[in-house]
């Protein structure tokens, strides 16, 4: 018999974590104002949240900790993550700032002004955020197959090539500070971006002298993708195709609480030293000196292992095979997810699952709840309360697709867990006919406001 394939590490340290019944989770969502983000964590079983942060580190990422140098300058910790960075993206140019939306608002401080338009594929929100706050428009350009669940395509995270050279060939130079290309595309599934549409999007950005930036929370799972899926690349390790994947951009923001498993933390890299001057003067301002920026020397050196780690195959295999382990047993059920399965999540179709609930009751937000009520586990609407309104009109945006995002924190849960996620989301398929209606807003915030925002049910 062929041996299977296991986690390439075992576990020496636990936390406890409590099996609630359904009538106290009634009465702690029913005071959450049916916001999961208002729970408390002692109050979720299965925390599938976010795998921003979430993940547990290593214990060689701990060692790192007991040797972080707490310097005010000059610290040993920035050296070690700069000279990482370099190492495996290439930038000769470091910033580390407190997290990922930090560096979204350092280097944008630099490079977006009013009226800008930024194109790219289907921007995180904090990113979106980042840019409508300048007033400027970020234009989503991510190919027509990633809004379709039932499509199976090996690269759903890719830009099509004719909607930005719309938007290239429309706008005047100036007005086009950068096209962000996020890799993986957290906002179409924790899809990936195939090697050569990054090619192609910096030869089409070259020709039209427009910068590219990579959105890089997820780097190394992209990377683990194009090692399985596109041709000339099963033989590379991950470290070389991150090191070409990087070669088409000009410059990189990063959320290091995902594929840097940290639980706090990111940076900007860059190639142009005049980027780096004027991002050295907002970094001061917003973050911290240049060399910590919002990090501790301790966080820093943890990082710098993180990102060796999360670039190892056999890290990345384990970690994705168990996302896919959830999803498969979903699939099997009958369950519509997003085809083929991401990498750092399952992304349930909440439309197709509960097609009695209206669009204005918030779908997604409908099947969260009913899953946390079922089995204790807590996901994330990726839908309605999301998209946020429009700026101008103030009307609800209804995005391509209503989800419910089950993502699965790094080394943290066993396949186990994942029995039970699946199990509940299974009860609920097998009576969804009985889930007719959704929730009404009571009260919200003028912009990101899934975060805070109160629910009502509706009846
Ligand atoms: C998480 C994330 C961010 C923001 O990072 P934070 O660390 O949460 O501030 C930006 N872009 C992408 C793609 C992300 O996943």
């Amino acid at each position: 018999m062929e041996l299977p394939f296991a986690e390439n590490y075992r576990i020496k340290m636990v936390e406890p974590i409590y099996r609630s019944t359904r009538e106290e989770r009634e009465n702690w969502i029913r005071k959450a104002d049916y916001n999961l983000f208002n729970l408390r964590s002692e109050q979720v079983y299965i925390d599938l949240l976010t795998d921003s942060g979430t993940g547990a580190m290593s214990d060689r990422q701990w060692a790192a900790v007991m040797t972080g140098d707490e310097s005010y300058a000059g610290s040993s910790s920035f050296f070690n993550l700069k000279d990482r960075v370099e190492q495996l993206f290439g930038f000769e140019y470091m910033l580390p700032v407190h997290q990922g939306r930090a560096a979204e608002n350092v280097l944008f401080s630099v490079l977006v002004k009013e009226g800008n338009i930024v194109p790219g594929n289907s921007h995180f929100d904090t990113t979106k955020g980042h840019i409508e706050f300048r007033k400027a428009k970020a234009v989503d350009c991510t190919i027509d197959e990633a809004f379709d669940t039932t499509i199976d395509h090996p690269f759903k995270g890719n830009i099509d090539l004719e909607k930005l050279q719309l938007v290239l060939e429309t706008y005047p130079k100036d007005q086009i500070p950068m096209i962000i290309v996020t890799v993986t595309c957290n906002t179409s599934g924790g899809q990936p971006v195939s090697m050569q549409n990054m090619r192609d999007v910096k030869q089409l950005a070259d020709a039209y002298g427009i910068p590219v930036i990579f959105d890089s929370a997820r780097f190394a799972e992209n990377a683990w993708f194009i090692k399985q899926r596109e041709e000339g690349y099963a033989d590379k390790t991950i470290k070389e195709i991150v090191r070409e994947m990087y070669s088409y951009a000009d410059g990189m923001t990063m959320s290091s609480k995902k594929d840097g498993i940290v639980n706090i933390g990111g940076l900007l890299a860059m190639h142009r030293k005049d980027w780096f001057d004027q991002a050295t003067v907002y970094n001061i301002m917003y973050e911290g000196f240049l060399t910590y920026g919002g990090m501790a020397g301790r966080d820093m050196n943890a990082l710098a292992v993180g990102l060796d780690e999360a670039t190892e195959a056999e890290y990345l295999e384990a970690r994705i095979s168990q996302v896919h382990y959830l999803g498969n047993k979903l699939i099997e059920a009958g369950v519509p997810v997003q085809r083929p399965l991401g990498g750092h999540a399952v992304f349930v179709d909440a439309r197709r699952f509960l097609p009695a609930v209206p669009q204005e009751e918030y779908i997604a937000q409908t099947l969260a709840v009913e899953l946390y009520l079922e089995a204790g586990v807590r996901g994330v609407e990726v839908g309605t309360l999301l998209a946020d309104r429009d700026p101008e009109t103030h009307e609800n945006r209804y995005p391509g697709n209503e989800f419910l995002r089950l993502a699965i924190p790094r080394r943290t849960y066993t396949n186990n867990h994942m029995d039970v996620v699946a199990a509940g989301l299974i009860n609920l398929f097998e009576r969804r006919d009985t889930i007719r209606r959704g929730f009404k807003i009571e009260h919200e915030a003028p912009i990101m406001r899934h975060f805070t925002v109160g629910l009502k049910k509706v009846d």
